[in-house]
């Protein structure tokens, strides 16, 4: 019996591919995935030096959506991000409360 990876959906009906994903799980992986893993990457990289309020909460924005559509996949091993997965969640904490304070 099959157990996808990602979802944990399990079953004599579920097939998973070569990396332990059901079809549903693999059709964002193999598509959509490394869009969201570039806008992490680059919602990082401009938060490092933004010094508008409004674009630092937009890159916020961005990068929080993009990193809910990727964390089941982080957390299976399947991606690897720009930093480990806890110290991502406590650098965005930290970058959210620094620029709503504004
Ligand atoms: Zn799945």
């Amino acid at each position: 019996m099959a157990k996808c990876k990602v979802c944990e959906k399990k079953g004599f009906a579920i097939e998973t591919d070569i990396n332990g994903l059901c079809s549903d799980c693999a059709d964002y992986f193999y598509t959509s995935m490394q869009d969201d893993l570039k806008t992490l990457e680059q919602s990082i990289a401009a938060l490092n030096r933004i010094n508008h309020p409004a674009a630092a909460i937009g890159r916020l924005e961005a990068a929080d959506q993009a990193l809910r559509r990727i964390r089941p996949y982080a957390q299976a091993g399947l991606v690897k991000l720009p930093m480990d997965l806890p110290e991502l969640d406590d650098w965005l904490k930290t970058m959210a409360s620094q620029w709503q304070e504004e």
